[in-house]
């Protein structure tokens, strides 16, 4: 498959969540890419209407990169619970409720945990890195981890303090922003965003 280059001197984050675009930024920062944040240009945040994380990426990005002229990079991610049947999935923010609740989202999963033994989750990060022009480069990354109760250590954003990845004793939440970064779902799917569009 062809990709794409990125060889703009900006690149727009179509986010208006500061906790990812602080992560985005720090991912991008070795290849000296200037960043603007969505927020930083008061671009309004569109209704995430796809059914997947890929979709809602794609939207995000596309319409973020037709209103401003400038590449813009897109992320729709969330926390899918095996037990759930992927729930909360692309809702993963939407379970926060409009005043961004996590605490109220990590007790409505634990609710919904009650009668399971199963605690295995996943965290998905799709990434879109759309061009004025219409063109798309699409990636999604994953890493596997097990819900832990109640929620440990304040790092991180959202699902954070009750997402312990495979093969490590400490929660998302715990977890040094730099340790997250080299095994998290965003990390992976900037891997291949980079390998693919920055190389
Ligand atoms: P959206 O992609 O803006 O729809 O929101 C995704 C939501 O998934 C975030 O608001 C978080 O609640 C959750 N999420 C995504 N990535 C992470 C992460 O790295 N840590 C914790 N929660 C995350």
């Amino acid at each position: 498959m062809t990709r794409r280059s990125f060889t703009a001197d900006r690149l727009l984050i179509a986010t208006h969540n500061p906790g990812k675009a602080r992560e985005i930024a720090d991912l991008l920062a070795p290849f000296g890419t200037k960043v603007v944040s969505a927020g930083e240009l008061n671009l309004s945040e569109p209704e995430e209407t796809g059914s997947s994380f890929v979709e809602n990426a794609v939207l995000k990005a596309t319409i973020a990169a037709s209103a401003t002229g400038l590449p813009a990079l897109a992320d729709d991610s969330g926390l899918a619970v095996d037990a759930l049947n992927g729930e909360p999935g692309i809702y993963s923010a939407r379970w926060a409720g409009p005043t961004r609740d996590f605490l109220s989202a990590m007790k409505q999963v634990e609710k919904a945990l009650a009668d399971k033994t199963n605690r295995n989750a996943r965290f998905v990060c799709a990434l879109a890195l759309a061009w004025p022009d219409g063109h798309v480069e699409t990636f999604e990354g994953v890493v596997h981890g097990a819900l832990v109760w109640p929620p440990r250590g304040n790092r991180g954003f959202g699902y954070d303090p009750i997402f312990r990845p495979n093969g490590h004793s400490n929660t998302f939440g715990e977890m040094e922003p730099e340790a997250k970064h080299a095994i998290s779902h965003r990390a992976d799917a900037f891997r291949q965003l980079v390998e693919a569009c920055f190389k």
